[in-house]
């Protein structure tokens, strides 16, 4: 069998084809929501963290200078150790949030330029509290004296210039140290801004494939509904228009294709052909049975039934002339049984019976009265044309003898003939044509008797 040519399958396959782009849609739906979510997830808690975290992280670097200029400001030693400790704790905190940020970036190298700034500002700000240091020891050391030293004044003036240059390396640095920080901070916001734009991307190319998706679906809906249609319903409708009318005809049943419609509707057709055969033979035996009724089966001249009905039913018409009534008889018709069969037998009255039907005039009635005995009505007829008509008949049976296997089969008939009688109608005429009958027998056979005109006169005879 083909693998795709049953209903069956090929509804199979493009409930598959459904099914498949149906899942195909949802997959893809529920990849895209998926994306979604972790994008979205990420902005709202990676990024965000990122974010926080260079802002504290730029807070941090802001805090050093406000370090500096404590350490710049302190006039004792208690302050400058102050603002070192307060330097040293944003150096920590630096430190610090660079792991976080460099943990949710993955990517630590990028944070040495912050990790060597923060040193470098760390290293410049010692060296300022030294002179910080020496500074307060110097005006110390002036203070206590009543005259200010020469060569002290001299250094602190070395110191204060020590002091401003530190001062100028420290605000290169601290911005270095913003730089880096900001560097990540907007390289953080692009990387948002990139991950946006990817999702972006992505979600139309998942919008269009579930475009292309719904599409198919709805093709693959539309071949289905088109299969149905032409394969179901349309193939169903010509089916139960083909049966509805009164007698449906097989050639009009469509066979096609080897699905079960087809099985179905060359059942049908099977089934219908059927019918319409048993109908024409039912036909044929009601013919026949309304032929035997009224005819003799082996010779189908009228049976004796038919024979006696029509004279009753049709007498006024029949028997309103003049007529002859005659019987016909197959002479020593037992020795023909006895000496070729009864098959033989049934073939030489078949012959028999069509020489005397041809022989008969127009309007005769003729009936197989008996086994191997005929009667006739040969209305408007006289005794003389009877006569003449039946001894021809009698000839004609004399001269033809029946073909057979073996050879041939020669038969004789004693007829005996009689006229309207005065009295007594029809059944009388017969009666006395049937003794007739009897006298062509008892006077030899192959014989027609006449029935004399009246009972006295002795019968006519030929030949
Ligand atoms: P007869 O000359 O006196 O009429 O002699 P017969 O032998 O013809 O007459 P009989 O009445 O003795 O025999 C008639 C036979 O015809 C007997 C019967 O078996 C046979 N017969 C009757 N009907 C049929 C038939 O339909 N077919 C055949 N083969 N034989 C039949
Ligand atoms: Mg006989
Ligand atoms: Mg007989």
């Amino acid at each position: 069998m083909h693998p795709v040519s049953g209903l069956t399958a090929r509804t199979a396959v493009l409930s598959a084809v459904m099914v498949g782009v149906t899942l195909a849609a949802i997959v893809l739906a529920l990849n895209t929501f998926a994306k979604y979510r972790e994008a979205v997830g990420y902005l709202a808690d990676r990024q965000a963290q990122v974010l926080v975290t260079t802002s504290r992280l730029l807070q941090q670097s802001e805090g050093m200078v406000a370090s500096t200029a404590m350490l710049l400001l302190a006039d004792d030693h208690l302050a400058r150790r102050q603002a070192m400790f307060e330097i040293a704790d944003r150096k920590e905190w630096i430190g610090r949030l660079v792991e976080d940020l460099a943990e949710f970036r993955k990517a630590p190298e990028q944070f040495d330029a912050i990790y060597d700034a923060r040193d470098r500002l760390v290293a410049n700000l010692e060296t300022l509290d030294a002179l910080v240091e020496e500074r307060i020891d110097l005006r110390l050391q002036l203070e206590r004296q009543a005259l200010p030293d020469v060569p002290t004044l001299a250094q602190l003036a070395r110191v204060e210039s020590g002091i401003a240059e530190v001062i100028r390396a420290a605000r290169t640095l601290t911005t270095e140290l913003s730089v880096a920080v900001g560097f990540h901070l907007a390289a953080a916001r692009e990387e948002a801004q990139q991950r946006v734009r990817s999702l972006a991307d992505e979600t139309q190319r998942s919008a269009w494939l579930l475009k292309a998706s719904g599409l198919a679906a709805l093709l693959a809906v539309l071949a289905t509904v088109l299969f149905i249609q032409r394969s179901v319903v349309g193939r169903l409708s010509r089916l139960e228009l083909a049966l509805r009318c009164e007698r449906p005809r097989p050639e009009e049943i469509d066979v096609q294709g080897r699905d079960e419609i087809a099985k179905v509707a060359r059942t049908v057709h099977r089934y219908v052909d059927r019918i319409n055969h048993n109908e024409q033979r039912i036909l044929t035996i009601n013919r026949e049975l309304d032929f035997l009724a009224s005819h003799d089966a082996l010779t189908r001249l009228h049976n004796r039934r038919y024979f006696e009905r029509a004279l009753a039913e049709g007498a006024e018409s029949l028997l309103a002339g003049d007529y002859c009534a005659a019987m016909i008889d197959i002479d020593h018709f037992k020795l023909v049984n006895d000496l070729h069969g009864h098959a033989v037998g049934d073939r030489v009255i078949v012959q028999v019976a069509a020489l005397i039907r041809d022989g008969l005039p127009d309007g005769a009635l003729l009936a197989r009265y008996g086994g191997e005995e005929f009667a006739a009505l040969l209305p408007g007829v006289d005794m003389e044309a009877a006569h003449e008509c039946l001894e021809r008949i009698r000839q004609r049976v004399a001269d033809t003898p029946t073909l057979v296997e073996v050879g041939e089969v020669a038969v004789t008939v004693s007829i005996g003939l009689a006229p309207r009688l005065p009295t007594g109608g029809f059944e009388h005429s017969l009666k006395a044509a049937d003794e007739s009958l009897y006298l062509a027998k008892r006077r030899g056979r192959n014989r027609l008797v006449l029935r004399p005109p009246r009972a006295t006169d002795p019968s006519a005879e030929t030949p």
